[in-house]
């Protein structure tokens, strides 16, 4: 049986083929079978490059097949690789599977060579192209292929250019350039030990070799640790005939969008550099012209190229990003891909869509994201008070960042590390100042539009971004930059916001974003006020409700959240964690209950707790009047209601050594702290087993319920209460405290003529619970998945310390693909979920089930819960607009995907 080939002509694939061809090499398939102007080319399959890292030499068919498609191309063209005469040229890119823009290599005029330049220089007429070509192989060979670092390059070429009395490569003669080249491959040489080859079938090899390298380059894999694609399925590699940009007056290269990525306003919109090539748009070296600029210069050009993004966008139905050149006036389609754009852009390119009657509202909801909703929801900066605005550039990613001003990325790094928020200010970006910009508020530059390296990566992170600010002037050796007569220095605070492009000095104070002014009731959608984005988030929002089948309850412990939840569109309290209303001042009424000598003080001081919590369970119950709450009886430890014994034990041994008079009070403190004190308090006297050990505190929270229930029924209103139990391990616990509960509420209800059907669940959070959630489901009215603890214990991970401690290190060797508390291990987690469910339903086929640990406001998590067909999902206020929409867009996805992947 003939092996998979390893490489396929651009006349083969199409876009379905990413996995093989990667997103690049599938496109360029595609447009070439849309019959666009694509350079002809092939694409190596991401299969060769897993071969590739997994060996560390070249799968041996792959020099043959690379051989033979390099044939069939110099047919085509009907030039020859490598041939003075009539030579073929060739670009040499990365594409993975998942865009991963900058992260990896490319090398261009693969298959230059002295005698080539010098024939190009004779065929085209124009000797300052060719050698300048050249120049650009050996220097991007040299950087990729030889690992020579760019600053050595940097001095070179710094000395070249002084010796020949000019100050940039542009303004070098033939001669200069040539000695440039020369200078570079005499470094390459000396660092390499090694005579630069000559063949350009080797340096073509080893070009390949190189770009599948850079798949494991740092930044290629921060990239992807922060983006969640898989280590694992390496590059495709595009070899592509070379059109030239920099070939005359009359070519240039440029970056298109089909609609404008950073607001999502319709009408196309890009960058363009005349007398260029490849990169140097994306790198921001020179300022670009935009597209109206580009018409005037090359009307043909660019009228073919808006026929061009119009059958894309056509084609994809959504916004294209398109990199094309101009050579002699002749367009030529280089990449297209759909486009990454803000957040905002994303709601309002998805509506626009649905206008045009291009897609369903099912589509525009599954194309946008929870994540994307929130950073709609993050602050903006209120301008109303003393601001002092210091420049203004060309807002490139939206957001209000607030940070200390750092002119290097390891430092950035290494600040937000230890707890500082920073912006990261350069001249301009480069795939290296990744690290840096994962770990800043936002990146301000001087240089380069929104195409840049800095503009593209900071939207695909959702960070803010000013890029192209011309007026400062930033100096990465001095760490300062300057505006006019200010200079900043480094720690300096400043604030930028990448909706307007404007960069102040000092801390500016933020007020809530229009979009969560809408959410929560302030902004009528339909008003004058309402801009577009709260236009597309309101429709979107609808759409999501009027299709998901999860519930969204909220996790509330006061009415303010109630309330505020209620307005986000919660519906009904998932989780009011009771302990939270004994913390702060009211701490003492369980510390005096602890130290109570004997039952009768016990009881009076439960008796003064008592109103309290009734107080408490009112004000919610009347915020959610007419929908469920779930009370959850008191959980944590007692000792986390006293001091810390660590610190108490230093306090009386400071206070003996001095001979201070210790208070009885602080002696019994000091003896309850040390008898309370567990080794493994998460493990310990908390949750059902409290209400076990001191009833009399579970059945004044029962009673408290009951009263304010009686209340908020005199007010008018409709409570519907529930009471959950916590950290149940066995039916038995259940059973043996669910009698106490109900003998309790029916005492309590006794002579006020009135019923309350209160509901008793448990929470499933331990393991052992969910594996026999079909017995504990005898004895409960409904189950809640407490994702948080049963995390802890099924993975046997502190949820207090991993995350200060191995956990980084874990997502460093990728031995975790993501935080299993942030978003739920479906595997192993979620596989317990699975059988307490199946169990569950198979005791009673409606058994209501929810969630609310964290997990219930991760999306991810949400449509796994969803595909379980639980009832509802609970999380914070905050992420109950963002769960709302995930619950819809997990019903929307899960038909789009077919009735296999829906079904159970
Ligand atoms: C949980 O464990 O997931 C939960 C919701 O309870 P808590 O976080 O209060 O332990
Ligand atoms: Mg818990």
């Amino acid at each position: 049986m003939p092996a998979t080939p390893l490489v396929y002509p651009f006349t083969f694939g199409d876009r379905s083929m990413a996995d093989l061809l990667g997103g690049k090499g599938a496109n360029l398939s595609e447009m070439t079978r849309m019959g666009l102007p694509v350079p002809p080319g092939f694409t190596i399959t991401t299969q060769a490059c897993r071969e590739f890292l997994a060996s560390g030499v070249i799968p041996s068919s792959l020099t043959g097949e690379i051989e033979s498609a390099l044939r069939e191309l110099e047919k085509m063209l009907d030039k020859k690789f490598g041939d003075p005469k009539n030579p073929l040229l060739v670009s040499v890119r990365s594409g993975a599977k998942f865009s991963m823009p900058g992260m990896m290599e490319t090398v261009l005029n693969v298959g230059m060579t002295p005698e080539v330049a010098e024939s190009l220089a004779k065929q085209t007429g124009d000797a300052k192209f060719a050698w300048d070509s050249y120049r650009r192989f050996i220097d991007m060979f040299g950087r990729i292929v030889c690992d020579i670092p760019p600053a050595d390059f940097k001095k070179i070429e710094a000395r070249i250019l002084e010796s020949h009395s000019v100050n940039s490569i542009q303004a070098l003669t033939v001669d200069g350039l040539k000695a440039l080249s020369q200078a570079l491959i005499r470094e390459i040489e000396a660092q390499t030990g090694k005579d630069f080859p000559t063949d350009p079938r080797q340096h073509l090899i080893s070009s390949v070799e190189a770009v599948f390298h850079s798949w494991n380059s740092e930044r290629a894999q921060i990239y992807r640790q922060r983006e969640r694609i898989p280590s694992d399925l390496g590059t495709a590699v595009n070899i592509q005939s070379m059109v030239f940009g920099n070939l005359s007056d009359d070519s240039g290269t440029g970056v298109a969008f089909t609609r404008n990525p950073a607001t999502g306003e319709n009408g196309s919109y890009g960058d363009y550099l005349d007398r260029a090539q490849g990169e140097d748009v994306v790198a921001g070296i020179r300022n670009t012209m935009t597209l109206v600029e580009m018409n005037e210069r090359e009307p043909k050009a660019f009228q073919e190229l808006e026929r061009v993004m119009s059958l894309l966008e056509n084609h994809y139905r959504d916004l294209c990003d398109i990199e094309f050149t101009v050579e002699r006036g002749k367009l030529w389609i280089l990449q297209t891909r759909v486009g990454k754009r803000t957040a905002e852009a994303a709601f309002r390119v998805a509506l626009q869509l649905v206008d045009e009657g291009k897609i369903s509202m099912d589509e525009a909801l599954s194309r946008i994201s929870g994540e994307q909703l929130g950073h709609l929801m993050f602050p903006q900066f209120d301008l109303a008070g003393q601001v002092t605005e210091i420049a203004r550039g060309i807002p490139a990613s939206a957001g209000a960042a607030v940070g200390e001003v750092v002119f290097d990325s390891r430092r950035a790094f290494d600040l937000a590390r230890a707890g500082h928020k920073v912006i990261l200010v350069r001249r301009e970006t480069s795939p290296d100042d990744l690290v840096g910009m994962v770990a800043s508020e936002g990146i301000l530059t001087s240089r380069g539009g929104k195409t840049s390296h800095a503009a593209v990566v900071a939207r695909g992170m959702g960070k803010t971004a000013i890029c192209g600010t011309e007026s400062i002037s930033v100096d990465e050796r001095a760490n300062l930059f300057t505006v006019g007569a200010l200079t900043v220095y480094e720690g300096e605070v400043i604030s930028i916001d990448g909706t307007s492009g404007i960069v102040y000095l000092g801390a500016l104070p933020t007020i809530a974003s229009p979009v969560t002014a809408y959410l929560e009731g302030k902004l009528d959608a339909n008003s004058s006020q309402a801009t577009p984005v709260v236009k597309a988030v309101d429709r979107i929002l609808q759409h999501a409700d009027a299709s998901r089948v999860l519930r969204v309850r909220t996790n509330a412990d006061t009415p303010e959240d109630a309330v505020r939840a209620r307005i986000l569109g919660a519906e009904g309290v998932g989780l009011c964690r009771t302990e939270h209303m004994f913390l702060g001042p009211r701490r003492a009424y369980v510390e005096s209950l602890i130290l109570a000598e004997n039952e009768e003080a016990q009881r009076g001081i439960i008796a003064e707790m008592e109103p309290l919590q009734r107080g408490d369970f009112v004000g919610i119950m009347m915020a959610m009047s007419g929908l469920p709450v779930t009370i959850r009886l008191l959980d944590p430890p007692l000792h986390e209601f006293l001091p810390n014994i660590a610190e108490l034990s230093a306090e009386m041994a400071r206070a003996e050594a001095l001979r201070e008079e210790i208070s009885p009070r602080q002696q019994a403190v000091f003896a309850a702290v040390k008898r309370l004190h567990e080794s493994n308090p998460m493990l310990g006297l908390r949750g059902v087993r409290l209400g076990i050990l001191i009833p009399e505190l579970f059945k004044m929270q029962v009673r408290a319920l009951v009263h304010a229930c009686l209340e908020v029924r005199k007010l008018g209103h409709n409570p519907m209460p529930e009471i959950m139990v916590p950290l149940v391990a066995t039916q038995r616990e259940l059973l043996y405290l669910r009698k106490t509960l109900e003998e309790e509420i029916a005492h309590t209800l006794t002579g006020t003529g009135q019923h309350f059907d209160i509901p008793i669940g448990s929470m499933i959070e331990t393991p052992r619970a969910a594996m026999t959630a079909g017995k504990i489901a005898d004895h409960a009215d409904f189950f809640s998945f407490g994702t948080n603890d049963l995390t802890q214990m099924t993975w046997a991970f502190s949820r207090d310390d991993v995350e200060s401690s191995f956990l980084p290190r874990y997502l460093d060797l990728e031995l975790l693909p993501f935080n299993p508390f942030e978003s739920l291990d479906q595997d192993g987690v979620g596989l317990l979920v699975r059988i307490a469910t199946e169990q569950a339903r198979a005791h009673t086929s409606d058994f209501k089930i929810g969630v609310c640990g964290e997990h219930g406001g991760d999306p991810r998590s949400i449509h796994f819960f969803h595909s379980l067909h639980l009832d509802y999902v609970s999380c914070s206020p905050f992420r109950v607009p963002i769960a709302r929409l995930e619950s819809g867009r997990a019903v929307v996805l899960a038909n789009m995907a077919g009735p296999a992947s829906s079904s159970t």
